[in-house]
């Protein structure tokens, strides 16, 4: 009987601490007051960026069929739209198409800022042209919205922070820290002409950033369980991309007296245990850092549950694995995309050929992923070898303690009272890998208002952003600029 006494104490006592730690789970949103005394030409933004749309600057994995005409276009256009950028900063052509600017600050022991962008905007898919309610290329502005590919990705933050630039030079601003513009053309095929070579230039300089802003995160609504506010995510890492290609090799011969498995059956069965066994999940990193940052703001029950994460982890984790999204941002991902074997119905295979699509979590590499996908299969027969068009490692996670990221945060917060501020976990590849050894703190953001159903219009069908969007899209880069020149 004292044992059940003791019990029910005991667990009196732990679930008082847990409510405790719940009520101590503060909102971590800094409290700053809306600026609202940088005006916007909504109209003539809206026209530029409808503008820069209807350049077709379009990417290709091969430079060689790149409308070479279309960039030129693009740039001749940029540098008649923006004079006082062009008279104040210096531009720098890198392998043709990509730009350099910099603005020197007036105090050169401070380190500098860089601000991307990418030039280079992906194909209409095939077929899909008819769909789109305004023409892909159209720039149409209706119904309050700029329309077409480029809009979002990434054309938007480019001409943003193009617009933000000359307005703030209109006002006589000149930055104490030296603002980089990086601008590359081939983003969307790996940035090896682009960003590789902007980083080369910037490292051969010795520039070290204080913090660099890219795109991917958004301010989006309704994709985070419990919480109805806009929610700012600004991405602190970036996972890894590696494809695996998987090849069986057998002797062929007449399909009436098989082995026991062919070729093909050798190679599903190895995918089939790899899907069997996907990578350990792990709450930890930048997604737990989001979920410390935004678990306040939730409901009492899922405050609880965050609030205690060092005792309910395995439930979070539990909790996350019921989403393709969330259950993503706690692993290494295994995607098996391609699959080809065979060709004749009464002939044996042979040869069996798959390729694998790895999303590697910070903390993993391309290395250890390999080695644990051989394990994994355990048989000799099914040969493994790195493939794909490209590969890059899991990005460090940038301290959102930073003075970086406090600026960037401070910023969305100015202009965006409505909206939360969160890091994550950035589940797609950006241009930032080439940056690595330039600064710390390498951000993700650009503030498109997205919800769920905004998502499938970036690479796709009816891509858009609202003018009202882009006017904040603009005072947002004018407060980071202004705001990296107040950091401790
Ligand atoms: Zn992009």
């Amino acid at each position: 009987m004292i044992l059940l006494y003791l019990v029910i104490f005991h667990f009196v006592l732990l679930v008082m601490a847990m409510t405790l730690k719940t009520l101590r789970f503060k909102s971590r949103q800094e409290a700053v007051d809306p600026v609202t005394d940088f005006v916007v030409d909504a109209d003539a933004v809206a026209r530029r960026l409808s503008s820069a749309v209807q350049c077709k600057t379009i990417g290709h994995a091969d430079p060689q069929r790149l409308d070479l005409e279309s960039f030129a276009e693009f740039h001749r256009f940029v540098q008649k739209a923006f004079p006082n950028v062009h008279e104040a900063l210096q531009c720098e052509p890198v392998n043709e198409f990509s730009r350099l600017y910099t603005w020197s600050g007036s105090d050169p022991t401070l380190a500098p800022v860089i601000l991307m962008a990418h030039i280079d905007v992906v194909p209409i898919a095939e077929g899909t042209e008819a769909d789109w309610t305004h023409p892909p290329f159209s720039g149409d502005i209706a119904d309050g919205f700029i329309w077409g590919r480029g809009s979002l990705d990434d054309k938007g933050s480019l001409m943003g922070t193009l617009e933000a630039v000359e307005a703030l030079l209109a006002t006589g601003h000149r930055p104490r820290r030296t603002v980089y513009l990086a601008f590359g053309h081939d983003e969307e095929t790996r940035g090896s002409f682009g960003a590789a070579r902007i980083a080369e230039i910037l490292k051969s300089r010795g520039v070290r950033a204080e913090f660099i802003l890219d795109e991917a995160g958004a301010i989006t609504t309704g994709m985070i369980p419990g919480i109805t506010a806009p929610v700012a995510m600004i991405g602190i890492a970036e996972k890894g991309y590696l494809t695996l290609e998987l090849e069986v090799s057998l002797a062929g011969g007449h399909a009436a007296m098989p082995p026991k498995q062919t070729a093909i059956g050798i190679l599903a069965q190895a995918l089939v245990t790899l899907e069997k066994k996907p990578f350990p999940a792990r709450f930890e990193g930048a997604t737990k850092k989001m979920f410390d940052t935004v678990g306040p703001e939730m409901p009492f029950g899922m405050r609880f549950l965050f609030a205690n994460n060092w005792l309910l982890r395995p439930l979070i984790q539990k909790a996350l694995e019921g989403g393709d999204a969330t259950r993503a941002s706690l692993r290494t991902t295994t995607a098996v995309t391609v699959f080809r074997g065979g060709k004749i119905e009464n002939v044996l295979p042979d040869k069996a050929r798959a390729m694998i699509n790895f999303r590697l979590l910070p903390g993993d590499t391309s290395d250890s992923a390999v080695d644990r996908v051989r394990r994994t299969i355990d048989d000799p027969r099914v040969s493994v070898a790195i493939g794909g068009n490209m590969k890059s490692e899991p990005s460090r996670v940038s301290d959102p303690d930073s003075p970086g990221y406090r600026a960037v945060e401070r910023s969305v917060r100015q202009v965006f009272p409505d909206a939360l501020v969160t890091p994550f976990l950035v589940q797609a590849t950006t241009d930032t890998p080439h940056y690595s050894e330039i600064s710390d703190t390498i951000l993700r953001f650009f503030p498109a208002r997205l919800a769920a159903a905004d998502l499938p219009r970036i690479h796709g069908t009816d891509e858009r952003i609202a003018v009202d969007n882009m006017v904040e899209v603009v005072r947002f880069y004018a407060q980071v600029i202004r705001n990296a020149d107040e950091m401790g």
